[in-house]
């Protein structure tokens, strides 16, 4: 995805959380947080991943348009312990959305065509990460294909592992971890001026009663809809502090723990 264009409003929505029943996090961990960065910008390579490394803190990365001198750089961020997951290849999205070749329209597809799509991604992040599992982000938070939802046919297919979208909706912010569809994974995105002190208020919140809070990122400290290097790593070193309270992982990594909680909780420590 380039600059400019995502809907604003689908992306300066709000979302996610889990206050309703207290999750069993590692370590007694009261909530986890998930940051997650979509579309494989530069700046996530230049500021934000050497900002998380600096504080040892993983993190998920949803590629689309992989440029291929970057290979080399997204293999070494899947070493480092962070994850790649699914944006699929060309990030299609509703023509209305922004300006795109009428080819890589949402329109333009069938159902079948972007669950290939999709399956071929995980081949590429596979091909990068060498995991057999992947989750996917879906582009501009939209999940049709020719006027079809295409989630319950990728669920069906086994294809990825979860689905983070964007909402706004009020009742995903009484969401319970375990309980929350795979195909229906809520996260926030901020307008461009957040400020370091806003996103944390936004996270306390969001993980007060036990909850996962997942925050969605574009450009850090420049490009497609940013926040700024400074509020991120505001954000970055608060959620160090409070390592023993907050556990900061990938999705894939609170997804799981949260499906394993709920086959058999009284195992887990
Ligand atoms: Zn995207």
């Amino acid at each position: 995805m380039t600059r400019s264009l995502i809907s604003l409003t689908a992306l300066a929505v709000a979302c996610l959380a889990t206050p309703a029943m207290a999750q069993d996090w590692p370590g007694g961990a009261r909530g986890a947080v998930v940051l997650t960065y979509d579309d494989a910008m530069p700046s996530q390579l230049a500021t934000a991943i050497p900002a998380l490394d600096a504080r040892g803190l993983k993190a998920t990365f949803f590629l689309s348009n992989l440029k291929p001198a970057d290979v080399p750089r997204w293999r070494a961020v899947a070493d480092d312990g962070h994850e790649l997951a699914n944006h699929t290849l060309f990030h299609a999205c509703a023509a209305a959305t922004f300006p795109a070749d009428s080819r890589y329209t949402t329109e333009a597809y069938t159902v079948g065509e972007m669950l290939r799509e999709i399956e071929q991604a995980n081949v590429l992040l596979t091909a990068m990460d060498g995991r057999d599992r992947h989750g996917m982000a879906t582009p501009c938070g939209q999940s049709t294909a020719g006027g079809v939802d295409y989630l319950e046919a990728l669920r069906a297919a086994g294809l990825v592992t979860y689905v983070r979208g964007v909402s706004a909706e009020p009742a995903d912010l009484a969401a319970d971890v375990s309980a929350m569809d795979p195909m229906h994974v809520p996260a926030k995105a901020f307008d461009a001026d957040v400020t370091g002190a806003e996103m944390i208020a936004w996270v306390r919140q969001t993980i007060d009663g036990g909850g996962m809070a997942v925050l969605l990122f574009h450009g850090v400290g420049g490009e497609h809809l940013p926040v700024s290097a400074e509020a991120h790593a505001e954000l970055l070193d608060w959620l160090v502090a409070h390592r023993a309270e907050i556990w900061t992982t990938t999705l894939q990594d609170a997804m799981d723990r949260a499906r394993r909680q709920a086959a058999s909780p009284a195992t887990l420590k």
